[in-house]
């Protein structure tokens, strides 16, 4: 079948749609380019908008770890042709017309792809206005409020050969020292029994305030397995109980928040605002307890979380239940910006993209962003080494 999408170099309309002003027009996408990296060993997907503004670029992540160059193509033969030319803030009309273009919509390469250019042209967007994205998106969206900081929390308390309770207990304490009050750790990876012990183990070194603990499971129990781990948890009143079902079954979900009464959290495996509203519709979910963790860059965007966003509202939920998977810069905007619960950070894995600004240290669990035009990766010196080849290049 023949594409009819449009060919590099083609050149811009020749009127740009009437709802713009001629402020809105420009600056316009001169070029898209894909960097793939791998610092550290972690295979990253970074994309750059080159715009007709000398030095005012845009910076994104389309980062799919195990299938990087499925990305890299369809950025480059199928996404870039479509944008170039087009005014960097037409991010909503491009989304559009890149989700429509395919026909078949779904599945991660063109979510990953979509989010990352998607994410760099917000990044663009807020340099041409000069101002930091949280900035830009309470202004736009959240009535000019935004918060000071974002609280966080850190994610950790994997499984690792030899790890035993002492290292458990020694990974949490770094994550205190590093000014974190609340933690996550992994479990269901060993009989419950032997994550009993684990969970107690981590709420001595947090002073045993359950409230400062969240367990995550992966999605790994039956319903069966969850209600026998949910029944011994309870008593421990922990942040939230994550992901403990296969994340798609939303009935499953239905049935054990008929029986468990804490929080629960998921929806970091939820891709689209239709899966999200299908969570919402028929997964049984709290609005005044549970959290939602749907992820801005592996769900198509921040246009499509902004539409995730007022479905949620229209079902009675506040964006404050809000805390995106994830612990990268753009969903940090976003929470602040847009009055999110918070967001998850990982300081110890998934470098150089956890954790923060060099001069925003977190403190009680709490950050604050970098006042700086766009997402604010160039203030993130770990991070911006490795995108820095692509920005000046
Ligand atoms: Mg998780």
């Amino acid at each position: 079948m023949p594409d009819t999408t449009e060919m590099p170099n083609s050149p811009a309309p020749l009127l740009p749609p009437p709802w713009h002003s001629d402020d809105r027009s420009r600056p316009r996408i001169r070029d898209v380019r894909v960097i793939l990296t791998a610092p550290e060993g972690t295979r990253l997907v970074v994309v750059k908008v080159e715009t007709d503004e000398p030095e005012l670029y845009g910076l994104g992540c389309a980062t799919f770890t195990q299938r990087p160059l499925a990305v890299a193509t369809a950025i480059e033969e199928y996404l870039r042709p479509q944008v170039i030319g087009r005014s960097v803030h037409d991010i909503e009309d491009l989304w559009s017309m890149l989700a429509v273009s395919s026909y078949w919509r779904s599945g991660p390469v063109l979510n990953n792809a979509m989010s990352g250019l998607d994410m760099a042209l917000w990044d663009a967007v807020a340099k041409a206005r000069r101002v930091p994205l949280w900035k830009l998106l309470a202004d736009r969206y959240n009535g000019g409020k935004f918060d000071d900081k974002a609280w966080v929390y850190a994610a950790g308390g994997y499984y690792y050969p030899g790890k035993d309770l002492d290292g458990l207990q020694d990974e949490m304490k770094h994550y205190l020292d590093l000014g974190y009050s609340t933690v996550k750790m992994k479990i269901g990876g060993v009989p419950l029994a032997d994550d009993l012990k684990r969970i107690e183990a981590v709420l001595k070194v947090i002073g045993g305030k359950g409230e400062n603990l969240c367990v995550d499971v992966n999605g790994r129990y039956d319903l069966d397995q969850a209600l026998a781990c949910g029944a011994a948890i309870a008593p421990y009143n922990l942040r939230w109980y994550e992901e403990p079902l296969d994340p798609l079954d939303y009935l499953l979900h239905a049935a054990l928040a008929t029986r468990y009464a804490p929080p629960l959290a998921t929806g970091e495996n939820l891709f689209s605002m239709q899966d999200a509203r299908n969570l919402i519709r028929h997964g049984g979910l709290r609005p005044d307890r549970d959290v939602l963790q749907f992820d801005p860059a592996l769900s198509y965007g921040l246009v499509e979380y902004l539409r995730t966003l007022a479905m949620l509202q229209r079902h009675g939920w506040s964006g404050r239940r809000c805390v995106p998977h994830g612990g990268h810069q753009f969903a940090l905007n976003i929470a602040v910006g847009l009055g999110l619960g918070g967001n998850e950070s990982y300081p110890d894995v998934f470098a150089p993209f956890g954790g923060f600004a060099d001069d925003c240290p977190v403190e009680n669990s709490l950050v604050r962003l970098p006042d700086i035009p766009g997402v604010g990766f160039e203030a993130k010196s770990a991070l911006y080494r490795v995108m820095r080849p692509l920005a000046e290049g």
